[in-house]
């Protein structure tokens, strides 16, 4: 029996953790809160329950995303884009492209044949075109986003959306609500533009299939639908698109866990120990990751 390993993604906006053990995922949750909050903590301990195991069992944690220095009991970090790249690859083995959209910033990932991440590009300067865009928009049209996908799904005739900031986009939204509008078509043009945006940034890397989408908004299948027909291509999703960051985070741990004197045996600058995920008290975040000048936040 391979000894249970735990990955954890503490992102901008949600917590996602995975426990790996027998070569396979024994648990998996995501908490829609991030990095500062008590979601980390929080599903940790719930991953911890779904997968019936002590944190003692646990041999190796590996932490990534936004405010992954911040879990002071992970045994090392890892970049989102390494931990990404490498849930995909396990998820849809062969994938040359992942593009990675969360709450706070969007992400192409190119993979080459055997798995290794070769380049990348980002836009994180920005709320635009970003979970926290749709979230915004979601509220101006009293919906949560988790309702955006079926809402715009029988649009008639999708409004414009000509904006690309998002308070300038939240404006014509409640313009074409007060024009009266039907909130399906509103939806619809508001996929249409984060699909517009999504797919820009794809095209700086020329993506290559098989393409998937991880990240949050993964699970917005309308977007994902609007984005694989601007790009022409197809685009496989996974019920665990938001766990790809946890799952190759996991994957690491496992890694270090059965390769003693390996690669992830380096030493890592570890954060002071102010975080305990068993309280779910946080501390301050120390290295989360590049300031976010976002436009709305
Ligand atoms: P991060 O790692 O930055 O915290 P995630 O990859 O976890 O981000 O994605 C969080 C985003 O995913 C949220 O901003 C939210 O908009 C979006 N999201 C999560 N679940 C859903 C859902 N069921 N439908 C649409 N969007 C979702």
């Amino acid at each position: 029996m391979t000894p249970a390993v735990l990955g954890v993604d503490i992102g901008s906006t949600a917590s996602k953790a995975v426990v790996l053990g027998d070569g396979r995922v024994l648990a998996a949750t995501v908490v829609p809160v991030g990095a500062g909050t008590t979601g980390p903590g929080r599903a940790i301990r719930a991953v911890l329950a779904e997968a019936g195991l002590e944190r003692a069992a646990i041999s190796r944690t590996v932490a990534t995303g936004y405010g992954r220095n911040t879990l002071a009991q992970a045994d090392r970090q890892v970049s989102e884009l390494s931990c990404h790249a490498r849930g995909a690859t396990a998820l849809w083995p062969g994938v040359r492209t992942v593009i990675d959209v969360g709450g706070q910033d969007a992400k192409v990932l190119s993979i080459d044949a055997s798995g290794r991440l070769t380049s990348f590009v980002m836009n994180d300067k920005c709320a635009a075109g970003t979970g926290r865009f749709l979230e915004v928009i979601a509220r101006a049209l009293e919906l949560d986003v988790t309702e955006l996908a079926q809402a715009g799904a029988s649009a008639a005739a999708p409004v414009e959306i000509s904006s690309t900031c998002t308070v300038f986009a939240e404006s014509e939204v409640i313009s074409h609500l007060a024009a009266g509008s039907p909130i399906a078509d509103i939806v619809a043009g508001i996929h249409a533009s984060v699909a517009s945006r999504f797919a820009g940034l794809a095209r700086r890397v020329a993506p290559q299939p098989p393409l998937v989408m991880t990240g949050g908004v993964a699970n917005n299948v309308e977007v994902v639908a609007r984005l694989s027909e601007r790009l022409g291509l197809e685009i496989a999703i996974s019920p665990r698109s938001q766990l790809a960051g946890a799952l190759g985070a996991a994957l690491y741990a496992q890694e270090d866990a059965t390769q003693p004197g390996g690669i992830g045996h380096e030493p890592v600058a570890k954060p002071a120990p102010q975080t305990n995920y068993l309280t779910g008290q946080l501390g301050p975040c120390t290295a989360g990751g590049p300031a976010r000048k976002g436009c709305v936040t």
